[in-house]
């Protein structure tokens, strides 16, 4: 069989690998998005949906913004809103301490202009009635939101294909290798693709793929635990978080309120479930937060496959072993906003066409 021969081979359909595919056709460049299944059906299809800047370190805000801007325009990008809205997002502290923290890091983040806004415990109360009696305030940003995470990626993956990618679905890579200066990919079913250049966007599997090329990089998988109530009467607009982690929530236009906290387990076959502590937690801290919650019937839960660092930051840089492979993986539970401004930032870096800043942080090469 011949091979398919591309300038860039993307080897993986999440969102990250997605917008890059998009975002390359784009700057008119040969493009493969190459996916073991469906494209978004892994993290990027099942998280919680938080499109949220809030929270995130000063090097990821310069991503975050670019997003910002991204999520706006979807609907002229990738033909659909993904049911993306600009509800707030507001980060609660369960102590004084807490919300001393929330306007600490106010004051650190004042120059990307968030808009974040400090509520005192009575204040919060007043404005958010559905919240519960021993919240301490919490801090609010009033233009982050929440999207539907099974409509975004498969969309920016359409896009894709609508703009020239070749999009080959249910072609599970077994290993990469360079020959006479390009890659090959080996793909299960006997398909082969040539590129000049490749990029690993293969979340939680990037270690792996790194591996083929002897980089060998620190990344820890977890196992994020979602659950979804029954539809209830409108509780609260915002999405919801709180300092220290451990729990946050939404409730979509429907009714339903979307929450997650805790890991789950892996099951064999790349698969995974959500962890019984993480469920009881989240059964004790839910109606704590929002009261309506001690009532509500759980529908479903589930939990998806996500790879960490232990600084938090993905991998988003070349190889310091193998000339033109790109990485692009380990979001650490907070690529779903910042993805399509990592494919932006991955095309610009593939035609020269900019970098990323503060990318000493995100280098592959950190660990020494
Ligand atoms: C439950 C959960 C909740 C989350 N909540 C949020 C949130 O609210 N907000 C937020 O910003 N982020 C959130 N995240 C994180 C976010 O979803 C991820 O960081 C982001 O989706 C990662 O995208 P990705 O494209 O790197 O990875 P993925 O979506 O995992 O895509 C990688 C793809 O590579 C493919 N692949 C791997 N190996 C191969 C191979 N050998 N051959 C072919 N294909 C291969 C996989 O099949 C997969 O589809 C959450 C994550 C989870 C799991």
């Amino acid at each position: 069989m011949n091979a398919l021969h591309v300038e860039v081979a993307i080897l993986g359909g999440g969102l990250v690998g997605a917008s890059a595919a998009l975002a390359l056709r784009r700057a008119g460049v040969a493009t493969a998005l190459i996916e073991r299944g469906q494209c978004g059906a892994r993290a990027s299809g099942v998280n919680f949906g938080g499109v949220r800047r809030q929270g995130r370190s000063p090097e990821q805000l310069h991503l975050a913004q670019r997003a910002h801007g991204i999520w706006a325009r979807l609907p002229e990008i990738i033909g659909t809103d993904g049911e993306y809205v600009r509800s707030g997002h507001l980060k609660l502290a369960r102590s004084q301490a807490d919300l001393e923290k929330l306007a600490a890091y106010r004051d650190k983040v004042r120059d990307f202009d968030l808009g974040l806004e400090i509520i005192d415990g009575a204040s919060l109360r007043r404005r958010f009635p559905a919240l519960g009696s021993d919240i301490a305030g919490g801090s609010l940003c009033p233009e982050d939101g929440q999207a539907n995470p099974r409509l975004v990626a498969p969309a920016f993956a359409r896009a894709a294909a609508h703009a020239g990618a070749h999009v080959l679905e249910n072609c599970a890579i077994q290993h990469a290798d360079t020959q006479g200066g390009d890659f090959l990919l080996s793909a299960a079913d006997g398909r082969r693709i040539r590129s000049e250049i490749l990029i690993n966007a293969a979340g939680a599997w990037g270690a792996a793929v790194a591996a083929w090329f002897s980089d060998h990089l620190p990344l820890q998988v977890k196992y994020p635990t979602m659950l979804v109530t029954e539809p209830l009467t409108p509780q609260i607009g915002v999405s919801l978080g709180v300092e220290g982690g451990g729990f946050y929530a939404r409730q979509v236009a429907r009714g339903n309120v979307v929450m997650g906290g805790g890991y789950g387990v892996a099951l064999p076959g790349d698969r995974s479930r959500p962890g019984r502590a993480a469920l009881s937690e989240l059964g004790r801290t839910a109606p704590a937060v929002l009261p309506a919650l001690a009532c509500a019937s759980v529908i479903r839960c589930w939990s998806g496959i996500e790879g960490y660092f232990a600084d938090k930051n993905p991998v988003i840089g070349f190889s310091r072993n193998v000339p033109r492979l790109l990485h692009a993986f380990g979001f650490s539970g907070g690529g779903f906003q910042i993805a399509p401004a990592v494919g932006e930032a991955l095309a610009d870096m593939v035609t020269g066409r900019g970098g990323l800043a503060m990318a000493e942080r995100f280098c592959p090469g950190r660990w020494g």
